[in-house]
């Protein structure tokens, strides 16, 4: 198969449409590869969970096409009933690497964003008792709403209010310094298990607050000096 000649090859099905976010100031779009998240980042969420904040946090995945825009409305999942929000600060990969040092992380970070990890809390939990994946309780449809991303200037952020909205409720607040793996630390983390590629993504992990969205709320989540992000929760369809 000649992975070249796409524009002469006949596709069963159309193929599907490249996820991308804009890019602060620019009209060039980032277009989305992975989607990786940090299990577990600060100390008071991990305390809220019930966790041991001595252990290492570690990674999982949110399908590419979880992506959701600024703006847009969510629908209520499915086989749930306690969706969560967790607002956490985005790292946009734009350099391939692997195996990279902590101290050359941030050549591999192209811009940050804010994100929405949203999570079925019930089934997560109930998974995480019997042993099983994560899978359906983090990586569901739309279960990524992300800010524009804005470049990267001064290094990796490693201080900035980390703050979270529901219905003008603030529900989310936290700082990026009270991360306990630092942006750096995730970025060589993570390069360690995979190779990172352009259009990764990485969500660092949120502070504590979590809690419950129903149909009908609006939820803005900001980042002081990198974004703001703002969902309609509605009913599901
Ligand atoms: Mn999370």
């Amino acid at each position: 198969m000649n992975t070249d000649s796409f524009e002469s090859t006949a596709f069963v099905f159309a193929p599907p449409p490249v996820v991308t976010l804009p890019v602060a100031g620019s009209d060039q779009r980032f277009a989305v590869r992975r989607i990786y998240c940090v299990g577990r980042n600060y100390a008071d969420h991990i305390r809220e969970m019930g966790g041991d904040e001595r252990e290492p946090p570690f990674f999982f995945q949110k399908p590419t096409d979880a992506i959701v825009p600024s703006g847009a409305a969510v629908a209520y999942p499915s086989c749930t009933n306690d969706f969560h929000h967790e607002v956490e600060l985005v790292l946009a990969i734009g350099r391939e690497g692997r195996d990279i040092a902590r101290a050359g992380a941030s050549q591999h970070v192209y811009a940050v964003g804010v994100g929405i990890d949203l999570t079925r809390r019930d089934v997560q939990v109930a998974a995480r008792k019997l042993g099983r994946p994560w899978e359906i309780g983090k990586s569901f449809d739309h279960s990524a709403p992300c800010s524009e991303l804005r470049r990267l200037v001064d290094g990796l952020p490693n201080k900035g209010r980390v703050e979270l909205e529901v219905n003008g409720e603030l529900k989310q607040s936290g700082d990026i310094a009270q991360m306990i793996w630092s942006c750096p630390e995730i970025v060589s983390q993570l390069s360690s298990q995979y190779r990172l590629m352009p259009g990764d993504l990485i969500y660092t992990g949120t502070p504590a607050g979590i809690g419950p969205l129903q149909p009908g709320d609006y939820v803005v989540a900001r980042i002081e000096d990198i974004g703001v992000v703002d969902v309609h929760i509605v009913s599901a369809g």
